[in-house]
């Protein structure tokens, strides 16, 4: 019998039959999107994306489970929105790391972050980090492997190239996979170029040095860039190269055989 993996859908019969040796854990945030997307988008991609990679990728010989995604992020530079819904840095690597241990518990020594939202990488590197500071001194106790990666990081370059108006948040791209994976929530009538300001300081306008950005004052809508050339059809080029190639990574670790040492091959000694 073949599941689908997202563990909401399967029963405890199912979930000991499939014996994962992957989890997935999708991480997004609920925040406005400007006037044509809803807050949902980036929660719903990653969770898009993942309800259909993770079927793909048992259906090619893994062993993956799905685990509830997590739809409340960092967004400390939202406050001027409403709504911006958020937990606090340290919250969120303490819940992230706090998740990981029940996986870890349940014997899973492989596991993937799908992390949509901007504003949690920061965090999510530093829960990282975290959490391997959090394993036993002695590395043949290694608990486990943890890996983040972007919803669409898998997606062919061939695939991405229909973007024609690149934008780091509620632009074309994320409004075509929007228009792919939950089009009844789309407002094409709303679609414009949305304004992207730039700091008077030469240096940071060219994109030099690392500062938090008050998205209000860089995109006063909400939404960022030219939004007029997006349609379903890229975005469901997008989403299936995405999947298919997130869903061979799946398969990729889950065929590969655990030790101390990995993503290294075992050591000798080891
Ligand atoms: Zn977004």
């Amino acid at each position: 019998m073949m599941f689908s993996g997202i563990l909401e859908e399967m029963t405890v019969d199912d979930v000991r039959t499939l014996a994962p040796e992957v989890v997935v854990l999708p991480i997004g945030s609920t925040e406005p999107h400007g006037p044509h997307l809803p807050y949902g988008t980036d929660f719903f991609t990653a969770d898009g994306i993942c309800r259909r990679a993770v079927p793909l990728a048992n259906q090619k010989g893994g062993r993956v489970l799905m685990y509830p995604g997590l739809p409340i992020g960092n967004n400390v530079n939202f406050k001027a929105f409403p709504f911006a819904c958020r937990i606090g840095v340290q919250t969120l690597i303490h819940v992230v790391n706090d998740i990981l241990a029940a996986i870890e518990e349940e014997g899973i020594r492989k596991i993937v972050i799908v992390n949509v939202h901007g504003g949690n990488t920061d965090t999510l590197h530093a829960a990282l980090r975290e959490h391997h500071d959090r394993q036993p001194h002695d590395p043949a106790r290694r608990r486990s492997f943890v890996c983040m990666v972007g919803a669409t990081e898998f997606a062919s370059s061939k695939a991405l190239a229909c973007i024609e108006h690149p934008s780091s948040h509620a632009g074309e791209k994320e409004t075509v996979l929007m228009m792919a994976l939950k089009p009844d929530l789309v407002r094409p009538d709303r679609f414009d170029d949305f304004p992207v300001r730039v700091p008077i300081v030469p240096s940071l306008a060219a994109g030099k040095g690392h500062h938090v950005r008050p998205w209000h004052e860089l995109m006063p809508m909400s939404a960022g860039g030219e939004t007029r050339k997006s349609n379903r059809e890229k975005g469901e080029r997008i989403v299936e190269s995405s999947v298919a190639g997130l869903a061979a990574f799946l398969v990729e670790l889950s065929n590969s055989p655990w030790s101390p040492s990995f993503p290294f091959a075992p050591r000798e000694s080891a």
